[in-house]
């Protein structure tokens, strides 16, 4: 049993007729046996589903199977022998998957005391996989290259990474996002072209009004409603000052009402990720809060404030860390701690933090919300755990969408911050507090991210090579020079397209 049960992966092993018979069948047996070791792996999330090809028939072919293929998430392809790269090109020109070239060599060590011509025939790949890279450049293919031993572990987990990244983005092209209300008015980091996301990541980012979620909040049925508190029971801490006070019972109710209204809805209309806007809750009594964050728990993505973009990607980074530990969710830079020499980001938002990061089980509490002029709502508050995590953006500048990823440090809360209401996250964002925050201004980054512990920085590569962006890294090996200077090298070549 694989994490990814209903995806996997095409195993494509390129060779030719020229050697003789003997040489395929050797090539066919190795194909098998590697695919068997990859799909017996622990660390590998999905399966792949080995053939062999010998000439551009058989190579177009096994293209065409891939693209029609809707559980083919990806391509592997890997030259036993050499396989005269003209042949490929017609496959490549109908392929519609992400590939991943996978440059390695049935056999670790060269024999050396029985090494002869036959050997050598077999086991080409140092000049096999270049002819075939060179077709791959020479063609403008975006793909993953792999360099090593087939069973060594960081040979594994590099192509275990992308085949998270693309599990993601097929999964993108499939589930929709469902903007309930439009955007928080006069705001500009979360708008931007639906169109154009549609045809890079695949995403069906479709407005609903809010009526869809008030109408379904009025017919939720008592025992459904029961079944999502018998659940917040299981998940969280419902303390007695909640659950001993009829007026704020009322407010958890509520959340579990309006949350079976949203299931039914997003059931409904297959929608994976989510968005609200506190300007926009016509017939809801509450922002919807704890009822967000408990659809985050369950995997879906969610957006505040219409933002769509970071729904999408709290999706996708939550379906690239399926079966890791550490938790994904929806997340605002809020404030800063400016102690010299110890800066600190505080994210957290009014309501809307996933619980999957949470350090202990959190606690289900009733407080007004200070804007948007609505009920109390009920919310879980509680602290991220520390460890190292990734905080991501996509923005889009008009000329094309950015992925920005930063690598921080999340750390303890020193202390408890008994007044503030809402779930948080601490964090030092890697190289440093000020180089951190000045290329992810200088990038145009979001206030709002994906915040994840499982996801790397590696996964969110592949996933921007796949939707065909450019990803901006913030890491402890980033030049601040060189990074600025190529961030400003890109805002001159924007201003001269607009
Ligand atoms: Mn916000």
């Amino acid at each position: 049993m694989k994490t990814f049960d209903s995806f996997h992966f095409h195993f494509i092993v390129g060779t030719q007729t020229l050697y003789g018979p003997m040489v395929i069948e050797h090539v066919r047996a190795h194909a098998a046996a590697m695919a068997a070791f990859f799909n017996e792996h622990e660390l590998m999330p999905a399966r792949v589903i080995p053939e062999v090809v010998t000439s551009p028939e058989e190579i177009v072919s096994a293209f065409r199977k891939a693209n029609a293929d809707p559980a083919c998430a990806g391509i592997i392809t890997w030259m036993h022998t050499f396989s005269p790269s003209k042949m490929w090109i017609g496959g490549f020109a109908e392929n519609a998957k992400p590939l991943l070239h996978l440059h390695t060599q049935f056999n670790r060590e060269i024999p050396w005391d029985s090494i002869d011509m036959d050997f050598m025939n077999l086991n080409q790949s140092a000049h096999g996989d270049r002819e075939h890279g060179f077709i791959q450049t020479r063609m403008g293919l975006a793909r993953k290259v792999v360099v090593g031993y087939w069973q060594d572990d960081d040979v594994l987990n590099r192509i275990a990474a992308w085949m998270r990244g693309a599990v993601a983005f097929a999964d993108g092209r499939l589930s929709r996002v469902a903007r309930l209300g439009d955007n928080m008015r006069e705001v500009a980091v979360t708008d931007g072209n639906k169109v154009s996301a549609q045809i890079r990541f695949g995403w069906q980012v479709n407005g609903y009004g809010i009526g869809e979620i008030a109408r379904r909040y009025s017919d939720a049925e008592p025992h459904d409603i029961d079944a999502i508190i018998e659940q917040y029971q299981e998940r969280y801490e419902l303390p007695d000052s909640v659950r001993a006070n009829s007026v704020r019972f009322e407010k958890v109710r509520e959340q579990a009402a309006i949350e079976v209204a949203l299931r039914r809805f997003l059931a409904e209309t297959g929608a994976g990720a989510f968005t609200t806007t506190f300007e926009d809750l016509a017939g809801l009594p509450q922002l919807p809060g704890l009822a967000a964050q408990n659809l985050m728990a369950d995997g879906y993505g969610f957006g505040a404030e219409g933002d769509w973009k970071t729904a999408a990607l709290v999706r996708a980074m939550k379906t690239m860390a399926q079966g890791l530990l550490g938790g994904t969710s929806f997340m605002e830079d809020y404030t800063y701690h400016l102690e010299a020499g110890n800066e600190l980001v505080l994210g957290a938002h009014m309501l809307e933090v996933c619980p999957s990061i949470a350090e202990r089980k959190p606690r289900i509490e009733v407080h007004p919300l200070s804007i948007g002029g609505k009920d109390d709502p009920a919310r879980l508050v509680f602290n991220a755990h520390p460890g190292n995590a990734v905080s991501a953006t996509i923005v889009e500048y008009g000329n094309g969408f950015c992925l920005i990823v930063n690598e921080v440090e999340a750390v303890s809360l020193p202390r408890a911050m008994p007044h503030l209401p809402v779930a948080r996250a601490l964090w030092k964002p890697l190289p440093s507090f000020k180089e951190a925050l000045e290329l992810w201004i200088l990038a145009g980054g979001a206030h709002h991210s994906s915040f994840s512990y499982a996801v790397t920085t590696e996964m969110l590569e592949d996933y921007a090579r796949m939707a065909g962006i450019d990803i901006v890294v913030i890491n402890s090996t980033t030049d601040t020079t060189l990074l600025r200077t190529e961030l400003e090298r890109k805002l001159r070549g924007s201003l001269q397209l607009q």
